[in-house]
């Protein structure tokens, strides 16, 4: 990191997962001053500067806000299960997860849709209570995922390091706490995004206290911290089983997977070989059955014009670069007979 950088690109309490679309877009002109982007694909926190300390200390306060989250989920077992704690916990894990994989994922990762400015902030805010980081930062990581994916350059491969890398370690240590501020520019010139990355910890705070006002005790402990901890799971789980486990309909360069049990419980982001194939498609699912919850969501904001030109992967791609088995379907079935 640079001395420029220090100021900004700075860490948090982040976690996880994975790309760039194909191809990388180039990043426009812009009319604000940027930080000096760090050198591309490699982690913001490899370079010395003055001030590591100051950020290596925020490093590890993020571990400490982690742990103690987990840490935190034995509570569950001292204070009452309300109705009111689990309608929050409920609630704000299916909305965090969205967001997360229709915000975080879909629109600031690989730009699958439009949306209006504010709701481009209100799906950072939101997707910045689940203390997985800042959009700016998750994209970061995110676009470095499928630019090398399953590759040493990788930032959570189970296949070039480890299952538990991929699931856990990656975040336990320090090697990607910071923003690629080059990887992310498009998404960099907006300074309310700026903002969020620099101030992280301000809307899990806020939504920490309002579990407190709505459900007392047993509100934060199920309807925050709880669900915090599974919604972490369960992004962490996907760059672990959609790279080990399923089929692969697309010989794509990586070891990405569709598994059926992931696209349930992760919201529709299981179906991540057909995602590997076409990453800047709003839709994982590509068959009618493939069920992607993300893209329903997105579909009913789309019916009340909150986003809008959700892209779809083209006839074209859709048949292109099969995997050997599905292209022999794919000739001998009766549609494609003569
Ligand atoms: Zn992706
Ligand atoms: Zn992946």
């Amino acid at each position: 990191m640079t001395a420029g950088d220090r100021g900004i690109a700075r860490t948090g309490w982040r976690i996880r997962p994975a790309g760039l679309p194909h191809p990388r877009p180039k990043p426009k002109e812009l009319a604000i001053p940027l930080p000096t982007p760090t050198a591309p694909d490699r982690p913001a926190t490899a370079e010395p500067a003055p001030g590591r300390s100051l950020q290596s200390l925020r490093g590890w306060l993020a571990w400490g806000v982690f742990v103690g989250l987990h840490v935190g989920c034995l509570l569950v077992f001292a204070v009452p299960a309300t109705g009111a704690a689990l309608g929050l916990f409920a609630a704000l894990y299916v909305t965090r997860s969205l967001v997360l994989a229709g915000g975080f994922h879909r629109y600031f990762s690989h730009r699958a849709f439009k949306t209006s400015r504010w709701f481009q902030f209100a799906l950072g805010w939101v997707g910045t209570t689940a203390v997985q980081g800042s959009p700016l930062w998750w994209a970061s990581n995110h676009r470095l995922h499928h630019r090398h994916s399953d590759t040493a350059a990788d930032p959570h491969s189970p296949v070039a390091r480890s299952a538990w890398w991929a699931h856990i370690g990656w975040v336990l240590s320090q090697e990607h706490r910071g923003v690629d501020w080059d990887r992310v520019r498009d998404l960099a010139r907006y300074p309310e995004l700026r903002w969020l990355e620099r101030w992280e910890a301000v809307p899990p705070v806020l939504l920490a206290g309002l579990c407190y006002l709505a459900g007392g005790w047993p509100g934060v402990v199920w309807g925050f911290v709880a669900s915090t901890v599974l919604a972490y799971h369960a992004t962490f789980s996907v760059n672990v089983v959609c790279h080990l486990f399923g089929t692969r309909r697309y010989a794509t360069p990586d070891h990405s997977r569709n598994n059926l049990v992931m696209a349930v419980a992760a919201f529709g982001e299981g179906w991540h070989n057909n995602h590997h194939h076409y990453p800047s498609a709003a839709r994982a699912g590509f068959r009618w059955w493939e069920v992607d919850a993300t893209y329903y969501a997105l579909r009913a904001l789309s019916w009340v014009g909150l986003v809008w030109d959700l892209r779809q992967p083209t006839p074209r791609a859709l048949a292109a670069n099969l995997a050997a088995g599905h292209a022999a379907r794919q000739q001998t079935s009766p549609r494609n007979a003569s």
